[in-house]
């Protein structure tokens, strides 16, 4: 059976631009959660978290996004979700 063309090979990739994370970059060291002007950018419109790959954000700071805007959430700050 032949193998299917489907397999992408690493070459067939966009190169990927190594943007900086939006957070670092900015020198923010705390995400505070009653910062809304910080966090807003980082869900989209139905309220939800916005994946690593969208956001651009680091392993360390879209952890401490995802705690703040969940304590954001706890406090009534953010909705839940948005229909
Ligand atoms: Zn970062």
């Amino acid at each position: 059976m032949p193998s299917k063309p489907k397999s992408k090979k690493p070459s067939d990739r966009k190169p990927r631009k190594d943007k900086p994370c939006p957070i670092c970059s900015r020198g923010i060291e705390y995400i505070d959660y009653k910062d809304l002007a910080l966090l807003k950018p980082f869900l989209n419109e139905r309220a939800k978290i916005k994946a690593r790959r969208t956001s651009g954000a680091c392993a360390a700071c879209q952890k401490h996004l995802a705690a703040a805007v969940k304590n954001a959430r706890e406090m009534a700050l953010i909705p839940h979700s948005t229909r």
